[in-house]
Formats: C-alpha cells, sequence, structure tokens
C-alpha cells in the first residue's frame, strides 16, 4: 500500500518522499487512517517499526487541516530526553513544509529556555513528563486548546515511576482530546492506563 492512499496531507507526502520513505511500515498502515479520523488508538509496537511515524505523520495531517489555530495543540509525552530528541527530529523531518512550531521540554538542563518555548504558545511540545510538570506547576505552558495527547513508550514511563506525574499532567488537559498510547507490551498497568486516558480506543498490535 502507498503512503498515498492513507489520507495524508500532501505537505507531509512530500516531506517523507524526500526523506527517503517509499511504503508505510505495518504499524503505519494500520494505525494512520484511524488516527486522522480522531480514533483513540492503543498501539503496540517496538522500537524500530516506525511507531514514531505512525503518530506523528496523522497528528501532523491533523494539523494542517486547521491552520488557524493557536496555542499548543499536540503534547507527546516520552520517557527519557533522547527520545524527545528523537521525536523532534522526526517531526522536524515531517513538518519541513507546514508552518509549525515545537517545544522540547526535559530535565538536566536549564529551565529558561524551555520556559521561552513554552510562553511563545508553540503548536507541539515533546516532553518529559517530570520536567514538564514543574514547569506548568510554576504556570508555565497553555494547554487549554489541546487536541491531541501522545504517551510513547507508556510501558517505559510507568518503569520509570512516572505514572503520578503523567496524571497530575492530563488531569489539567481538556478532556476532549484525542490520546493515543504506544507501548512495547500490553500489561495489566498499561490496560489501567488506557481505560484512565482514553475513550473507546482501537488496539493495533503489529
Ligand atoms: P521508530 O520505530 O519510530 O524508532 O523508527 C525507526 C526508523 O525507521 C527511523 O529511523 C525512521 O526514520 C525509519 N522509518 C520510519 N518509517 C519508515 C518508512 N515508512 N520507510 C523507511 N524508513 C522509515
Amino acid at each position: 500500500m502507498p503512503f498515498k492512499a492513507l489520507g495524508l496531507d500532501p505537505k507531509i507526502l512530500q516531506a517523507i518522499a524526500e526523506a527517503g520513505y517509499t511504503e508505510p511500515t505495518p504499524i503505519q498502515a494500520a494505525a494512520i487512517p484511524p488516527i486522522i479520523a480522531g480514533t483513540d488508538l492503543i498501539g503496540i509496537a517496538q522500537t524500530g517499526t516506525g511507531k514514531t511515524a505512525a503518530f506523528t505523520l496523522p497528528i501532523l495531517t491533523r494539523l494542517a487541516m486547521q491552520p488557524q489555530r493557536r496555542g499548543t495543540q499536540v503534547l507527546i509525552l516520552a520517557p527519557t530526553r533522547e527520545l524527545v530528541v528523537q521525536i523532534e527530529e522526526n517531526v522536524l523531518a515531517y513538518a519541513k513544509h507546514l508552518p509549525l512550531t515545537i517545544a522540547k521540554v526535559f530535565g538536566g538542563v536549564g529551565e529558561r529556555p524551555q520556559i521561552q518555548a513554552l510562553r511563545s504558545g508553540c503548536h507541539i511540545v515533546i516532553a518529559t513528563p517530570g520536567r514538564l510538570l514543574d514547569l506548568m506547576n510554576q504556570g508555565y505552558g497553555d494547554f487549554s486548546g489541546l487536541q491531541n495527547l501522545v504517551l510513547d513508550e507508556a510501558d517505559r514511563m510507568l518503569d520509570m515511576g512516572f505514572l503520578p506525574s503523567i496524571k497530575s499532567i492530563v488531569k489539567q488537559l481538556p478532556k476532549k482530546r484525542q490520546t493515543l498510547l504506544f507501548s512495547a507490551t500490553l500489561s495489566k498497568e498499561i490496560e489501567a492506563l488506557t481505560h484512565e486516558f482514553q475513550h473507546r480506543p482501537k488496539t493495533v498490535q503489529i
């Protein structure tokens, strides 16, 4: 199946062609159409399967359909600084023909540039839960217009003890939103998380 059949925005199709992708991976073929349609989704997939593009490409397509909206529309939570940086690199490549702004938020470095990025009302925030909650508790970030929440590598975030931070963050987000959860495994803890945060999710397992 070609990428063209999945309903992605033409500017994103152009960017992925430039990145040298010729065909969607199985998780992308299965996850992209329901995410574009607005469905909550549980993706069970390992790193290396193309899972990052499986959620970023349809989310960027949804953003491209509403260019007039201002403020932070998308929050992606990930367990580590390395993963935040990697997700941002992907988003930058796929969104290179779209006028979107991105903020990265993670611990171990100074807060100031991250605060400035949050203040500027960037469209997409990619963050580790601990530092983001710190900054939200100081009053930074406006998620009142948020449309998409992604929990990437949710199993690792639970293993690292981020559950209380994630719960505090999600409490401050609009209830009406699309929530996507990716995990390498579907444990009881992950199921509990999906019950708490998602509405009638579709499960895609690769
Ligand atoms: P991920 O599983 O998201 O960590 O992605 C693994 C690697 O596959 C990354 O380097 C992506 O750039 C690459 N990738 C993702 N989707 C495709 C695709 N459809 N065709 C070729 N490479 C891809």
